[in-house]
């Protein structure tokens, strides 16, 4: 019988089922994707954020497990697994040594607003070469893959993994690692965890989804029917407010529009909504979808001056551009006197001080609800451009819950041999919130831990647990 099956194709799939191969089992992948498609939402990657206490080959300075802990614990305004997430937080300090053993190649971050040259390290070329590099050493240490094999339902019974059934056929092994993503391109589902708001709109249908269109929450599904224990709420999600014209699915971070902390952001009424300068971009960006989404029409338009060009990473499709405030609102299609109205008044409440985007700096609003805490500075510098935005869904959080060795629970029961890693279980670190590349670490750090555990499993070492 097979020792460990891997259900999924992406990082955390991967980082299972080399961790499973090199302990001594067998491990057949089942990606629902194409072979061309491979790879899930990790192939859209760019960085996976790690601990290290002093500089290292492509990361400055030091960051250390406090730091990194005490940035999470803010994000998620404290609805977090302390434990799971200082396991993630430690195994970010050893893994990339182990990531290279296979392939993966890493690279200095570039500058722009994401400040990250300290907290992340890039992969050399991006999430698609890692992902390649993964399955180039799997396939060299003997894991067998199967593209197109989207699994239908598992076989649980009394919490133990059995079988996982695919279009009529039944694969047993001995233990089985789940991950194979969140429900963020399941449509259907999105609506109906975010429902019908007050305005009679159905938030959902305006989302784009930013990563692959295979995960479909099939399996989630499934286990949340046959009762497993669940983390996070639906409507959570690592949700980026993105160029309104990104297609559906995979526009990945060309559609990404990052200059909302150097100007402000309106809704259709030329209204402000939320603190643009609140914290660091890599700390609020995946904050903005679900901010957008809570917006009439489901629709923000980003709004600088000549001033931010050249200090965030420009969008890779030009936005509108104008020489003056009312020929913008015209160009953006936005109410021309509320748009006026809403700079002027923002313009006014700038009060003066030293503007610094790599620090959290004294360039605040002053008597302005919303307020914009950092990096205020009057929009009074044609040209003026504005770009359009709309809610663009990264993963949700909605999961299984797991414990320190990845562990499926049913009941507030221990799975023997069923385990779980990346999204499907990010919400046991993520109750809501993001800091940039923090997906990558729990990937990691639990498909590697999922692997070991299942291999283990698959040798009769490793028993349910209470
Ligand atoms: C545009 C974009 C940019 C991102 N950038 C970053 C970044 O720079 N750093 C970072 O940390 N995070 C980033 N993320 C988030 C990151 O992609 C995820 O946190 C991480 O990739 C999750 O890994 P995973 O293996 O759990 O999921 P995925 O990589 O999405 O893999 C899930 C896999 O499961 C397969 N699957 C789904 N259902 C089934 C089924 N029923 N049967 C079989 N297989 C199935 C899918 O085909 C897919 O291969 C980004 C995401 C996107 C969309």
């Amino acid at each position: 019988m097979l020792d460990v099956l891997v259900i999924g194709g992406g990082n955390a799939a991967l980082c299972a089922a080399l961790t499973a191969r090199e302990a001594g089992a067998s491990v057949l992948m089942l990606e629902a994707a194409p072979r061309e498609w491979r790879g899930g939402n990790s192939m859209h990657t760019r960085n996976l954020r790690c601990m290290h206490d002093a500089p290292q080959d492509v990361l400055t300075g030091a960051y250390p497990e406090e730091e990194f802990w005490q940035d999470l614990l803010k994000v998620t305004g404290g609805q977090t697994d302390e434990r799971l997430a200082r396991l993630a937080i430690r195994e970010s300090a050893r893994c990339r040594d182990w990531m290279r053993r296979h392939g993966v190649r890493f690279q200095p971050s570039l500058s722009g607003t994401l400040h990250l040259s300290r907290t992340n390290a890039f992969f050399m070329g991006g999430g698609k070469a890692l992902v390649n590099a993964y399955y180039r050493s799997a396939e060299r240490l003997g894991v067998a893959v199967r593209y197109e094999a989207p699994v239908e339902a598992l076989e649980v019974a009394d919490g133990a993994f059995v079988a996982a059934r695919l279009r009529g056929e039944r694969i047993a092994a001995r233990a089985c690692v789940v991950a194979c993503g969140g429900f963020e391109s399941n449509l259907d589902w999105l609506r109906e965890a975010w429902g019908r708001n007050e305005r009679g709109e159905w938030p959902a249908e305006r989302f784009a989804i930013r990563g692959t269109r295979y995960n479909m929450g099939v399996v989630l599904r499934d286990l949340l029917a046959q009762g497993v224990d669940a983390v996070g709420d639906p409507t959570q999600s690592h949700c980026v407010a993105i160029d309104a014209r990104a297609p559906r699915y995979d526009g990945g971070i060309c559609t990404r529009v990052d200059c909302v902390s150097l100007g402000i952001v309106v809704n259709r009424d030329a209204q402000r909504f939320y603190d643009e300068g609140e914290d660091f971009w890599p700390k609020r960006y995946a904050i903005w979808g679900r901010l957008v989404a809570l917006q009439p029409g489901q629709v923000g338009y980003s709004i600088i001056d000549a001033k931010a060009v050249g200090r965030f990473m420009p969008p890779v499709f030009p936005g509108e551009q104008a020489d003056s405030l009312p020929q913008l609102a015209r160009r953006l299609g936005l109410p021309e006197a509320a748009f006026v109205r809403t700079v002027s008044d923002y313009n006014a409440a700038c009060r003066p001080g030293t503007f610094d985007h790599a620090v959290l700096d004294d360039c605040r609003t002053e008597g302005l609800i919303p307020p914009k805490s950092h990096w205020a500075r009057p929009l009074d510098t044609p040209p003026y451009f504005g770009y359009a935005l709309k809610p663009g869904i990264t993963f949700t959080y909605l999961g299984v819950k797991v414990d320190d060795r990845a562990r499926v629970h049913f009941g507030g029961r221990a799975s023997g041999n069923l385990f779980a890693a990346g999204e499907i279980m990010a919400g046991n670190v993520l109750g809501k919130g993001y800091t940039a590349g923090v997906g990558m670490t729990i990937g990691t750090a639990f498909g590697r831990i999922a692997g070991a555990s299942a291999a283990q499993a698959a040798r009769g070492g490793l028993d349910a647990a209470a």
